[in-house]
């Protein structure tokens, strides 16, 4: 085949890309396209910070292509009509693409198929969702046994390394790259494949190791931050997964290998969810668990707001929800407390949680913002059971036990004492004015007290689960 396109979507990447690669295999000159959908870029879900990085990571993939003598092509439309007209332009035998799980994406190229030559390759997740089934070909809805059949799998071939060179593409009309929207992100996370290695690296060469005590202290900086990066496909799971065995590898204790193996396990709650996805569109939508689909929410637009805005009274709520505002990124354990006090607390549906999420979140990917909304709400599979209610004063003491992330993120509380920060409002009068913090003028009473709050929100769900 003389020409072919490679077109990109999630795989912002060069090296173990494996679209570009079969593209290569088959044809003289390839194509890179990139196709501007409006209606992606126009979704109620879309999100400033998340369209920064994009086209941030385009620039930079563009670079890369004209260091290796191509050029990324730019559109802009619907993209069956886009590659249609394109098709008809370069007279092109194949398009390539990654694959990719969300109903969305799977309409969308079940369309481009039935009228171009349009091939998929494997890559958002390490093992396809087809390869993740039990042995009557039903897929895995409990996590446990999902990781076991992950684990019995061989890591699928080595990454493949960047091309070296590329054949110049016949000359075509191009967009720019658009200009980068504010992002609120941007000083923290740097956009592209080269940044995404470079933290990979970093991070197995030695955080990973004490990975399995620190990943739940919102306080310290354990983990890895790749999720932006897992997001865009500027880094693949197998790159990750590969790096995690040579860590393992070089493992000199139980600690820096439980550190591995749990850095392991998160990496396949990701592709859980991914198969979930495909497995169950739905999802999307509604409950997992039927028998939690009929809880009666509140709609609470005030309390919904305060939580947006951090003003809960609940220093470790607050102080998560500051973070998602200030720089699209919340630490993991954050987000679950954050998320368990909008759905239990406040008893409002974590569709609405799920929503803002992905509108603030640089690494705002359904399938695993989903999996972690139904897992919070308890809705979700191999969920938390709904009874299991996070109490946000217990989970700060104990994963911000100084209160160092409070203080970062809630600066009104920066001079209350390490006995206070998770419960300021008991603060004496004394100290509240010695600190600069009067609760009710510098600092809000918690909006719902929390043992009230769990009784009605048990009560809720034990009639939704009876269909009163
Ligand atoms: P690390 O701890 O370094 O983990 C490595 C990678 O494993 C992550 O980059 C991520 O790709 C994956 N991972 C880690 N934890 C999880 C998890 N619980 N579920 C699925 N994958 C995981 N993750 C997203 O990537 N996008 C989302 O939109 C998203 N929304 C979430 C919403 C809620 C309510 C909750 C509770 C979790 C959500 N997560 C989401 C999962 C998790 O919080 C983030 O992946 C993690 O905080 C990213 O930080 P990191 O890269 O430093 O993770």
């Amino acid at each position: 085949m003389k020409t072919a396109i490679w077109w990109i979507r999630r795989d912002i990447r060069l090296s173990d890309n494996q679209a570009l690669a079969a593209a290569l295999s088959q044809a003289e000159v390839v194509i890179p396209v990139f196709i501007l959908d409006p209606k992606l870029l126009t979704s109620p879900q879309a999100s400033q910070n998340r369209e920064s990085f994009l086209f941030d990571g385009l620039r930079l993939l563009d670079s890369g292509l004209r260091q290796r003598g191509s050029t990324l092509i730019v559109r802009k439309g619907e993209p069956l009509e886009v590659l249609h007209q394109l098709y008809r332009e370069t007279g092109a035998g194949c398009i390539f693409a990654q694959a990719d799980v969300s109903p969305y994406s799977r309409q969308r190229d079940g369309r481009v198929m039935s009228e171009l030559p349009l091939t998929l390759t494997p890559g958002v997740t390490v093992h396809p969702p087809g390869m993740l089934l039990k042995p009557d070909g039903a897929p895995y809805t409990v996590f446990t046994a999902f990781s076991r059949k992950w684990h019995s799998l061989p890591l699928t071939g080595r990454p493949i390394p960047a091309p070296e060179r590329l054949a110049s593409p016949p000359q075509l009309a191009s967009l720019s790259v658009p200009d980068s929207p504010k992002s609120a992100s941007s000083g923290i996370f740097k956009a592209g494949e080269p940044e995404a290695l470079k933290r990979l690296e970093a991070f197995v060469d030695s955080d990973i190791y004490h990975y399995g005590d620190s990943r739940d202290r919102m306080d310290l900086d354990g983990t890895s931050g790749l999720s932006p990066y897992f997001k865009f496909g500027m880094l693949t799971a197998r790159q990750a997964a590969w790096a995690t065995q040579e860590a393992g590898a070089r493992a000199l204790d139980t600690t820096s290998r439980k550190g591995v193996e749990s850095w392991l396990n998160e990496l396949i709650w990701r592709e859980f969810y991914a198969t979930i996805l495909y497995y169950f569109p739905s999802v999307l939508r509604i409950a997992f668990r039927p028998t939690l689909s009929n809880i009666r929410w509140h709609e609470d637009p005030a309390g919904f707001t305060a939580w947006t805005e951090g003003r809960t009274g609940y220093p470790v709520v607050d102080a998560a929800m500051r973070q998602l505002k200030a720089i699209g990124w919340m630490h993991n354990r954050a987000r679950m407390i954050a998320a368990s006090f909008l759905v239990k607390d406040l008893l409002i549906d974590w569709r609405r949680g799920e929503r803002y999420f992905m509108q603030q979140l640089l690494d705002g990917d359904p399938a695993s913002n989903n999996g972690g909304w139904q897992w919070t709400a308890g809705t979700g599979t191999d969920a938390a059971p709904y009874f299991r209610i996070f109490n946000p004063v217990l989970q700060g003491k104990k994963f911000d036990p100084h209160g160092a992330y409070i203080r970062r993120w809630v600066t009104e509380l920066s001079a209350v004492p390490d006995a206070f920060i998770h419960t300021p409002w008991t603060m004496p009068d004394a100290m509240q004015s010695q600190t600069g913090c009067k609760i009710g003028k510098h600092y809000l009473a918690p909006i719902v007290d929390h043992a009230t709050a769990r009784q009605y929100a048990l009560d809720a769900y034990r009639k939704g689960k009876n269909g009163k």
